[in-house]
Formats: C-alpha cells, sequence, structure tokens
C-alpha cells in the first residue's frame, strides 16, 4: 500500500475530523501526533494526518514544525501534501496560516496554492470570498469573541493578505458552477496575474467536489476538511486507489471498557447524565485535587474494582455554576491543569489494570491523555457520530481510543460506542 496524501493538520481533534472525512471516501488513513521522529517506520496507509498543535504558537515555530512534517511526509512517499485548518480559519494577523502556506509552498517549490476552509455539512461556505458560518457572516457569529482567535473580518481574502507578502486572489462561485475546467482555467488566469494564493468559494459539498477535481495536480492544497472529499476520487480515477471499499476496519481489541470525562460542553453533559442512569460513575472534584488528595489513585482503585462488569465513568464534567466556582477558586488555567493532569494519570493506571477499549471526552483532555499515554499514532476505524471515530493506537499495548470534542456525539454517545466497535 503506497502512500498518497499526506496532511498537516493544525490541531488534534480537526486532524481526527480530516482522517475520519477521508476514511469514509475510502482511504485507510493514519493520524499521527506530533511531528513523527525521522525513524518511525511508516504505517500501512494511503493518508497521513500529522496533527500538530500549532493554530496558536507563535508563527515562526508553526512554520518550523510543519516544514519538519512535511520533510517526513515527503520522504514516505506522499504525492500531494493538504494544510488543514479549521473551518471558521481560525488565525491573527500574524498567522499562522499565510505563513505556514507560504513555507510550506516554498519547500514543495510550488508557485500556486488555495484556500478553501468551507464545510457546507456543518454551515461553513464562502461566497464572494466571505465565510459565513451558518445564517451569518464569520465576524457577526460566536467567533467574533474567541478567546485566541477572534474573527472580526468576515472576507477571507483580506484577511489572508494580512498574512502574507504574496497576491491572493478569487476563484468565485459563478466559475465554480460552470465545472472543473472552468475552475482549471480560472487558476491559469490568477498564475499569470502572478496570484499565488486562490480563495475558492464553495457552497455545497457539490463545489467541493467540482474543486476536488480541479485541484488534482496541485502539490500543495489548504483548507478545511471539505476540501478533502473530492480528492480520494482523483487517486481513483489516476488508477492508484482501489474502487470503493471499505477503509475502516479495526483489528479487535479486547479488554475492559473504560470512559473518561474531562468536558463541561452542554453535549458531554447530557452524556454524562445519561450514562449515569444505568453505570457507575466517579465525580472527580478539582476542589480536592487542590487539596492535594490523592483522588486519581482512589478513582484508580474503584474503577479497577469495577471493570470487570462493564464500561465505567470517571467524570470532572460539571455545569458552568460548579465550573465558574472551581475557577474563581483556584484559577482558570490552574483549575483545567489539575483535571486534565488527574485523568491522564487514571488513563495510565488503569491502562496498567487492563482497560484497553477507552472513550476520553473533550478536545483538552484528549490531548493530555494520548500524551500520558505515549501514543504516537491512531489508526482511524468506523465512525461512531459525525465526526468521531474509533481508533486503535498503533505500537503496544494496543488500544481502543474514541476521542470526543466536547460538543459532538448524541446523549447515548458513551455506552452506544462500544457497540460499534468489532
Ligand atoms: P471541550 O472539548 O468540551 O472543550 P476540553 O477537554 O477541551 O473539553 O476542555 C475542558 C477544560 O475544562 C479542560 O481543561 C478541563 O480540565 C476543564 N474542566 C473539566 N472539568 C472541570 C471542572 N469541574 N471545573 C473546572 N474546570 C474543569
Amino acid at each position: 500500500m503506497a502512500l498518497l496524501l499526506g496532511s498537516i493538520a493544525d490541531d488534534f481533534t480537526g486532524a481526527t475530523d480530516l482522517a475520519n472525512t477521508l476514511v469514509r471516501q475510502g482511504m485507510r488513513t493514519v493520524q499521527l501526533i506530533d511531528v513523527p521522529d525521522p525513524a518511525m517506520p511508516l504505517p500501512e496507509a494511503e493518508a497521513v494526518v500529522v496533527a500538530l498543535k500549532s493554530r496558536t504558537i507563535p508563527a515562526a515555530d508553526a512554520v518550523k514544525q510543519s516544514l519538519a512534517a512535511l520533510a517526513w511526509l515527503r520522504r514516505a512517499g506522499a504525492r500531494q501534501i493538504l494544510f488543514k485548518y479549521c473551518s471558521t480559519f481560525d488565525s491573527t494577523d500574524a498567522g499562522n496560516i499565510g505563513p505556514v502556506a507560504d513555507a510550506l509552498l516554498e519547500a514543495l517549490g510550488g508557485d500556486f496554492t488555495v484556500f478553501c476552509p468551507a464545510f457546507p455539512e456543518n454551515g461553513r461556505t464562502i461566497y464572494k470570498g466571505y465565510l459565513f458560518v451558518g445564517d451569518v457572516l464569520l465576524s457577526e457569529s460566536g467567533m467574533r469573541d474567541h478567546p485566541l482567535t477572534p474573527m472580526r473580518d468576515p472576507s477571507l481574502l483580506r484577511v489572508l493578505q494580512r498574512q502574507t507578502p504574496h497576491k491572493v486572489g478569487l476563484v468565485p462561485h459563478a466559475v465554480v458552477r460552470r465545472g472543473t475546467d472552468a475552475v482549471r482555467a480560472a487558476f491559469a488566469a490568477l498564475r499569470r496575474e502572478g496570484i499565488r494564493h486562490a480563495v475558492l468559494d464553495a457552497i455545497a459539498d457539490d463545489d467541493l467536489l467540482t474543486l476536488g477535481a480541479a485541484i488534482a495536480d496541485l502539490p500543495l492544497i489548504t483548507g478545511g476538511s471539505g476540501i478533502a472529499l473530492g480528492l480520494p476520487e482523483n487517486f481513483r480515477r489516476a488508477g492508484l486507489l482501489a474502487p470503493t471499499r471499505s477503509a475502516d476496519a479495526l483489528e479487535p481489541v479486547r479488554g475492559a471498557e473504560l470512559v473518561l470525562s474531562g468536558s463541561c460542553s452542554l453535549a458531554t453533559l447530557a452524556q454524562v447524565a445519561a450514562m449515569r442512569q444505568r453505570r457507575p460513575v466517579f465525580e472527580l472534584d478539582p476542589l480536592r485535587l487542590a487539596a492535594g488528595e490523592d483522588v486519581a489513585g482512589a478513582a484508580i482503585d474503584w474503577a479497577a474494582a469495577r471493570m470487570a462488569e462493564g464500561p465505567v465513568l470517571v467524570s470532572a464534567s460539571a455545569p458552568p455554576e460548579a465550573v465558574r466556582m472551581a475557577q474563581e477558586k483556584l484559577g482558570r488555567a490552574r483549575a483545567g491543569e489539575l483535571i486534565e493532569s488527574a485523568l491522564a494519570a487514571i488513563a495510565k493506571g488503569l491502562v496498567a489494570r487492563g482497560a484497553r477499549r477507552l472513550v476520553v471526552a473533550g478536545g483538552e483532555t484528549a490531548g493530555a491523555v494520548v500524551k500520558a499515554l505515549g501514543i504516537k499514532g491512531l489508526r482511524i476505524g468506523p465512525q461512531i457520530d459525525p465526526g468521531v471515530p474509533w481508533t486503535a493506537s498503533l505500537g503496544e499495548p494496543r488500544l481502543a481510543l474514541a476521542l470526543k470534542s466536547g460538543n459532538f456525539g448524541g446523549p447515548d454517545f458513551f455506552l452506544r460506542s462500544f457497540t460499534v466497535l468489532p
């Protein structure tokens, strides 16, 4: 099996979202965590997504990490590179989307690339270069007040132009509607004007498929997971990828089942409430952690005594008032760190006691757990709910992991996920 697509994602759950899209389009996909060790053997995969945490770090660091990931992917034989960022184009005027795209394009010796964060299924559409979230412009959406990357200009042309010295142009929807040849002609016209960066309009999945075919020969593509929709078909057309077949098979993983939750998002709170009706729950209290009690040790003993009879839940999830109270007493960052490191220690302790099938709720929480377990890569398996697949860790011990960011999944997600696993 030869590697076809190499991708560099600027955050962890975004990487999983892309990997899940590729698997569903028939490409066997592995997600690697952080820049892979040069000695790491190439996993059996047609697509590799390297998950960085580079969205909000200084631009120079983001460039350095992205170039290191690119070097590994090229050595592994990737034929095309996709730089994946958020469908709301999360970035500041200092970067990092422009600087990383410029550096990758230069390293690949290219002179032209595209920018398309559209994800119509999730309400992210681009028209005349303006990004919409649902029915409103990006600048009128919740992203306006994001703590790290407030997005107050809805024009992707302007936002990107502030992040790059190169000229930014547009392929408007009127052209996209006319089909792949028209889009290719528009690329050629932009190139003749010396434009290196083209923002692509897309308001529906059909547009993404048209664009997908038009970008088949570009060495570098940039966008959200939506722009990957049409890429597997390009490889199929070129005879490099088998005709449609299922790409989500995982080797069975046997062992105890465990759910860890460090997310306080509304969807997670409903999932915790649903699980509490059916199975035992251990509540983690940040104030007891701060007082120095060995709460993690107690949770490990508690869960180890019960895991053999079915899945148990260890949860720090709490409603907004309780979170606010803990944050007032401990500070926002300290409360978060205490819980993340406790859940990471609990995961490690319980894997040592036989847990093998783990559901983890919370983006940051999942990052902390994966790090503590020393996991370097995940093979992507069957989808549980939109955007959340089962995965299996590379290396030993083999674990099945479902890493769910806060607002994903239906109320019965925790217990139902175990029924999806082979
Ligand atoms: P989500 O994906 O829902 O945003 P994350 O894990 O990314 O979830 O973020 C949730 C943050 O809230 C984590 O840093 C976690 O440690 C913290 N947290 C969880 N429970 C509590 C609590 N009871 N009080 C204060 N902070 C909490």
